[in-house]
C-alpha cells in the first residue's frame, strides 16, 4: 500500500523553479552599475560654458594666464575621456594614482 510516485516532493521543486525572484535580483544589480563614471580628469578640465561637450585643461589655462595663448579645447563627446587622460599624463605627468598631489584641499588645481 505504498505510493510509487512521491508526487508531493515533485510539486515542491516545481514551485521553486517557477518563482522569478532570483532573476529580479539580477536585474536590480545590473541597473546599479551606473554608479559613478567620474574620472580624475573632471578635476583638471573646465567645461566650456557654451558647449558642454568641450572642455579646457585647467593646468594649461593657468600656465597660459598673462599670455595670449589659450588652452586647446578637448571634446569629451560620448563621455570618452581617454584623450583627456592622455593629455594630463603626457603634458603634466598627472595620472590617476597621483592626481591628488596636484589638487588643493578644495580639490582644485
Ligand atoms: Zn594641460
Amino acid at each position: 500500500m505504498s505510493t510509487p510516485f512521491p508526487s508531493d516532493t515533485e510539486d515542491d521543486s516545481q514551485t521553486i523553479q517557477s518563482t522569478p525572484s532570483t532573476d529580479r535580483k539580477k536585474w536590480k544589480a545590473n541597473v546599479k552599475v551606473n554608479r559613478s563614471n567620474k574620472s580624475h580628469t573632471t578635476f583638471f578640465f573646465r567645461i566650456d560654458e557654451n558647449n558642454s561637450e568641450v572642455v579646457y585643461c585647467k593646468v594649461c589655462e593657468r600656465n597660459f594666464s598673462g599670455t595670449h595663448q589659450t588652452p586647446y579645447p578637448y571634446s569629451r563627446k560620448g563621455g570618452n575621456t581617454s584623450n583627456l587622460i592622455g593629455h594630463l599624463r603626457d603634458r603634466h605627468n598627472i595620472i590617476k594614482s597621483n592626481y591628488t598631489e596636484y589638487l588643493n584641499e578644495h580639490q582644485e588645481v
